[in-house]
């Protein structure tokens, strides 16, 4: 098992999370960019049992019905988003310990993108939920 770990800028919660399966991708959506205030956000997406928080705690809110996003309450890093049907978990990018340990292979929800953010990739995009997200 490929082991990669992670945490907010403080340091006080800490998690690891399997690679492998792993489906890594951006998300534009308005929801993504208001609760982090960046241009965008990349996830990393497991099944849940291959993440686990390993210090500290984080703090949930429920920015939907269905998905609730987990924070250092200390620092306010956003560090990982669950679904209440447990189905995945999705963990930023950006809190990885190694930036360079997974890169995006699509872009979702790239109608929601402002049209002053361009990532001349190449990569596939879809409008809304990506087709691999069911
Ligand atoms: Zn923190
Ligand atoms: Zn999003």
């Amino acid at each position: 098992m490929a082991c990669i770990t992670g945490g907010c800028l403080c340091g006080r919660v800490r998690y690891e999370v399997e690679r492998d399966g792993a489906i890594v991708d951006y998300c534009h959506c308005d929801t993504c960019r208001r609760s982090t205030g960046g241009a965008t956000v990349a996830w990393m997406q497991v099944r849940p049992d291959r993440f686990r928080v390993t210090a500290g705690e984080a703090v949930a809110y429920a920015s939907s019905e269905k998905m609730v996003r987990h924070f250092c309450a200390a620092c306010g890093s956003q560090l990982y988003m669950t679904d209440v049907e447990a189905r995945s978990v999705g963990v930023t990018v950006g809190t990885l310990d190694d930036k360079e340990a997974v890169a995006p292979a699509a872009h979702g929800w790239d109608g929601d993108r402002p049209r002053w953010l361009c990532l001349a990739d190449g990569l596939p995009r879809f409008a809304a939920d990506p087709s691999y997200d069911g």
